[in-house]
């Protein structure tokens, strides 16, 4: 077990953040640019591969406030104008144009970026994991961590006024017991398995770059996310029980899904080959509650995480720092922990419960999504495709969603009742 011997007296921080993801440094970049003395501890060496990696409207704007549209443009990361939607066995498609630009990223790269730019705006950065959080009574004072770059087995401290949790599905805090205890959610139970590939067929033009979703039956799909001229993301989702009943390796549910989730999927693949690894994640729909408490609080799939269906995840992560950045400012600055933690959570919780509800109706009702989106909802629906969601006004269309939920729950229907796209 690792010994806790600070080899010289702890450094203090305003802030620390823990995780480097586009959570993480979002919220570091944003506060070292507000003037505070910012540690961002991760414990990958950069570039390193994650999921992820195809961006909505909302994270373009946020982007584009960091500085960084002209950067995203010279790394050549595929410009994305919608998400097309291929039905069941390929018999109709629907298309959901951007309200705002943007992007498909290799995350290896994208990551990188962010924190770079968290850098330059004055971050010190350390690689390195933490291993423990540091409390006072009830209030998070700080973390030890290991860094990379000693060569034993000592933790080192580091304190601070704010500890910003953006560890992913890692969730730091809740592993530690400061948060709450991660329950499984609704879209739980599933397994993603995804690769890349090259020599694939897309669409023409700039539609190519575009996510394409493959629809086979509820829960049961695949995306499309073009990642260069050359390269495709290509993952399945199944719900674990059709796993173990399909295949008896990610290897084999890759090759099924190619095989079997829509015609035209299949078609796209004939002539792929695989340029990566079959990865797998499961169990990834998940909330923790509480999330936010004094001296802390956690940002992005460090506290929830729903379903990838619509590629809502690193807005999320974006959005949810920016404002962990507001409520740190208005804690350490204004001495108004209390309150700035509270208007955080009603902000992500908003959020997250909205798209929740939109795509919980897209599970329940897939043959009157395209209605939704073509209908007179149409411009509410580009705006929440584009990850926007944390606005305190109304949404007709989401209220419109959510009425048909509740009837639907109250007249206690089966899900099997709601017809596929
Ligand atoms: C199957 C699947 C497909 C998805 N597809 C998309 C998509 O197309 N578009 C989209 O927007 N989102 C997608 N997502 C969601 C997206 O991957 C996440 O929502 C997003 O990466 C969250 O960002 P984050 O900053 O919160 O966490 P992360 O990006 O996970 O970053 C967390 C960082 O914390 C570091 N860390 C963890 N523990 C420690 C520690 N103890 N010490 C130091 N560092 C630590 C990790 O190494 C990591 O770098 C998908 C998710 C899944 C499961």
């Amino acid at each position: 077990m690792a010994t806790l011997i600070p080899p010289a007296p702890p450094k203090a921080y305003d802030v620390i953040v823990v995780g480097c993801g586009p959570g993480g440094s979002t919220a570091a970049y944003h506060l070292a640019e507000r003037g505070f003395r910012v540690l961002a501890l991760e414990r990958h060496r950069f570039p390193r591969y994650h999921i992820g990696e195809s961006l909505t409207g909302v994270a373009a704007s946020l982007l584009s406030e960091m500085g960084l549209v002209d950067e995203m443009a010279k790394r050549a990361f595929p410009e994305k104008t919608g998400v097309k939607v291929v039905g069941r066995d390929a018999k109709s498609e629907f298309f959901v144009p951007s309200l705002v630009p943007t992007w498909q990223v290799r995350r290896d790269e994208f990551d990188t970026m962010l924190l770079e730019r968290a850098v330059a705006a004055g971050v010190d950065h350390v690689h390195g994991s933490v291993k423990r959080i540091l409390r006072d009574g009830e209030r998070v004072v700080g973390v030890a961590y290991r860094a990379s770059d000693r060569p034993d087995d000592l933790l080192q401290e580091a304190r601070a006024r704010m500890v910003i949790d953006a560890t992913g599905h890692s969730a730091l805090m809740s592993r530690h017991q400061v948060a709450g205890v991660r329950q499984i959610d609704a879209f739980g139970h599933q397994i993603a398995v995804f690769t890349q590939f090259e020599n694939v067929l897309r669409d023409e033009g700039p539609m190519g770059n575009n996510t394409v979703i493959f629809y086979a039956k509820k829960h049961h799909w695949a995306w499309f996310i073009p990642l260069s001229d050359d390269v495709v993301s290509v993952g399945a989702v199944v719900p674990t029980q059709t796993y173990k009943q399909i295949a008896d390796s990610p290897d084999a549910l890759m090759l099924w899904a190619t095989e079997n989730i829509n015609p035209e999927l299949t078609r796209r693949l004939t002539e792929a080959c695989a340029v990566e690894p079959v990865r797998t994640v499961r169990n990834y729909s998940y909330r923790i509650e509480p999330y936010a408490g004094p001296g802390w609080l956690c940002v992005g799939d460090a506290h929830r995480f729903a379903d990838p269906i619509f590629s809502f995840g690193v807005a999320f992560a974006m959005c949810e720092a920016v404002a962990a950045v507001k409520a740190t400012e208005q804690a350490l600055r204004e001495h108004r922990e209390r309150q700035a933690l509270d208007a955080y959570v009603a902000y992500c919780d908003r959020g997250h419960e909205a798209a929740y509800d939109l795509i919980r109706y897209f599970w329940r009702f897939p043959a009157f999504f395209p209605f939704q989106v073509q209908g007179e909802f149409r411009h509410d629906m580009m705006r929440l495709f584009s990850g926007d969601f944390f606005r305190d006004e109304e949404i007709p269309a989401l209220d419109a969603m959510r009425t048909s939920l509740e009837t639907f729950d109250a007249a206690d229907l089966d899900d099997g009742l709601a017809r596929s796209i």
